[in-house]
């Protein structure tokens, strides 16, 4: 069976985010997405919102099989405790390339047994990412063609 998980801040599920978990659910068994708890980045919404925005996006697509979950510390000890064998991340243009090879890398020396795959942000997404969208909701602009409304919703009332 394989069991993959998606991890990311989520600050917040942006439609690059949901593309990348609607392809990745037809390409494995079960994905968890698991969002970070991590103390260290300051985020804009609460680990809570965070989890029930996901969950209240997933649940108007039709995909049965994702779960959402948080984690905290390492991904390597968590995906053995989900006893997953998959880690999805999402790839945009080349910015993301150093670090996403840095940590697969390193990942990969910590358990060899789980794969990183990659799936590579459509164009028409290429472009989105969580925190330009905090800037721009923050600007008082418009971000309504880049997140689900439940999401852009929650942003304004964020102002
Ligand atoms: P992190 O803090 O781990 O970078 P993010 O929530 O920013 O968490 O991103 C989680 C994953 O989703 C990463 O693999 C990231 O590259 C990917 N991702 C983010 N935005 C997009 C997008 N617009 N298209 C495709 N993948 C994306």
């Amino acid at each position: 069976m394989k069991v993959a998980i998606y991890p990311g801040s989520f600050d917040p599920i942006t439609n690059g985010h949901l593309d990348i978990i609607t392809r990745s659910s037809k390409i494995v068994d079960r994905l968890i997405i698991a969002v970070s708890k991590n103390n260290k980045k300051k985020t804009l919404f609460e680990i809570n919102e965070r989890v029930e925005m996901i969950k209240e996006v997933i649940k108007n697509e039709n995909i049965s099989n994702v779960e959402v979950d948080t984690f905290e510390g390492l991904l390597m000890a968590y995906a053995n405790k989900k006893k997953a064998n998959i880690v999805i991340r999402g790839l945009r243009a080349v910015s993301d390339f150093e670090y996403e090879f840095q940590m697969t890398g390193m990942n990969y020396k910590l358990n060899p047994k789980i794969e990183t795959i990659f799936l590579m942000s459509l164009d028409k997404y290429q472009l989105i990412s969580s925190k330009l969208i905090k800037e721009i909701n923050a600007l008082k602009g418009d971000v309504s063609q880049f997140v689900p409304k439940i999401v852009e919703n929650k942003l304004i009332k964020k102002n």
